[in-house]
């Protein structure tokens, strides 16, 4: 038995908090043989280890001090940390446009739970707008929970679900919807729903949060706030990610659902638009747009939706020394189609020859896309590109290795007919193949336009 006031702590954790009389929430110093903490006693998870007690520091972070090293505690008082932030009603004004928030979980629709120590997701309309009430600002925002998972955990049952979802809130006339989403595969749902959802008269923008709201570094607000003013104001009538631009908070940016991509698993402003330039910034006050080339607002209802979508499809990231059997075991388990992120210009090895040549005997859809991200596929430049086109491999341009291999499978599900799969393929429906790319987008327009013309400046003579 811990006793609720030692919540979660046993063995010489629990031992030593009662030595001292620290219950958890006390706001207390630590002194130990390696200097003194500050911060407060949060309670653990039952399965925890029994050798730590973990200490909220005054900068939101958590850390954990080895009960052994504990020489005192001094304790100042009691904080219990308000974790559930208030539920309050969004108030309705006849004026403002109507905007839909859909959750489907995520950071940005999570918090600590103090039982377990890990990050949750709890999505709640009304704590939604308790922590951002400048939302109201902006518009009637209405908010519904699709699902409540981290975004590995998204795939084409989610999908679907958001898919349809969308078509529905726009026949029932909202002027913009916002997609609540984890960031770490939001390129991939970004990518699908700007093919399963075609011809929207208004904005569809994806957000997410890379550090959770009850951290005082949290993106959560901002780019909520962000997103909305997208949703309700902006003239895009387009499937976008709204994220960070730069590293400071001063402004968002909009990228084009099919030509975006999660950059650094830690920074705010991980997203990324590859083989092209952001689509618009978005402030508080303005939404500045980067580019004439975008689908605009419209009053009609006429959107498209389209969910199917053959999920026997693979995506092989190519490395030195691939032997065949990764290519056999999915011929073998009845894949229907396979995108290769391959090396340069779009390689393999040869060792793999044979089971590309299988692959096409199997009448199996397989696409060439590239690593580097930026640039186009060339299977015309060395022989072996030539050979492998021979084995029936296409080249997919600078359509991105994830934005591939959801559009393959959102093709198969059209139609088994390879001839029909490769026209759809190569008919570009949102942006995902582009002509050229701009030169100067790959060193410049990625958000932070002032820190990198700060950058550059050190070193210009
Ligand atoms: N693991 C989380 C997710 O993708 C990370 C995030 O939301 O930023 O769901």
């Amino acid at each position: 038995m811990t006793g609720e006031g030692y919540k979660g702590y046993r063995g010489e954790a629990l031992d030593v908090l009662r030595r001292f009389e620290a219950p958890i929430w006390s706001d207390v110093e630590i002194t130990t043989d390696r200097g003194v903490f500050a911060g407060i006693i949060l309670p653990r998870s039952e399965t925890a280890d029994p050798h730590h007690v973990v200490l909220k520091l005054p900068i939101g972070y958590n850390i954990g001090i080895a009960a052994r090293r504990i020489q005192g505690i001094t304790i100042h008082g009691r904080r219990e940390a308000k974790y559930r932030i208030p539920e309050k009603e969004f108030p309705f004004d006849p004026k403002k446009p109507r905007v839909k928030l859909l959750g489907t979980g995520g950071t940005i629709a999570s918090r600590l739970d103090y039982r377990t120590g890990a990050v949750i997701p709890a999505f709640s309309p009304g704590e939604l707008y308790g922590s951002v009430p400048e939302l109201a600002d902006i518009c009637n925002l209405e908010t519904e929970k699709l699902y409540g998972v981290f975004s590995e955990n998204m795939g084409p049952e989610q999908w679907r679900g958001t898919a349809e979802a969308i078509g529905r809130e726009i026949q029932r006339g909202v002027q913009g919807i916002v997609i609540g989403h984890g960031t770490d595969t939001m390129h991939h749902t970004a990518a699908i729903l700007s093919f399963m959802v075609q011809n929207s008269p208004v904005p569809i923008v994806m957000v997410g949060s890379q550090r959770s709201s009850d951290r005082p570094s949290s993106d959560a607000a901002l780019n909520l706030m962000h997103s909305v003013k997208a949703a309700a104001e902006s003239d895009l009538a387009e499937i976008m990610v709204c994220m960070f631009g730069p590293t400071s908070d001063s402004y968002g940016l909009l990228h084009r659902g099919t030509r975006v991509r999660k950059m650094h698993s830690s920074y705010r402003s991980t997203f990324r638009t590859i083989g092209d330039i952001p689509l618009a910034m978005v402030s508080r006050e303005t939404i500045t747009p980067l580019r004439e080339d975008y689908k605009r607002r419209r009053a009609d209802r006429d959107v498209v939706v389209n969910t199917a979508f053959e999920e026997k499809v693979s995506i092989v990231y190519y490395y030195p020394n691939m032997r065949p059997d990764i290519l056999d075991s999915l011929i073998d388990n009845g894949y229907r189609g396979i995108v290769i992120a391959g090396t340069g210009l779009g390689h393999v090895n040869k060792p793999l020859y044979p089971a590309l040549k299988r692959a096409r005997e199997n009448n199996i859809a397989v696409y060439m896309t590239v690593q580097t991200l930026w640039g186009y596929v060339q299977m015309y430049v060395y022989d072996t590109g030539r050979d492998m086109m021979e084995l029936g491999v296409v080249p997919m341009a600078n359509m991105l290795p994830e934005v591939a291999y959801v559009k393959l499978g959102w093709a198969l599900g059209q139609t088994g007919d390879l001839v029909r799969v490769r026209e759809i393929m190569e008919t570009p429906i949102a942006g995902e193949i582009t002509e050229r790319e701009p030169s100067n987008g790959y060193l410049i327009f990625q958000g932070g336009i002032p820190e990198v013309e700060q950058f550059i400046s050190r070193y210009r003579k």
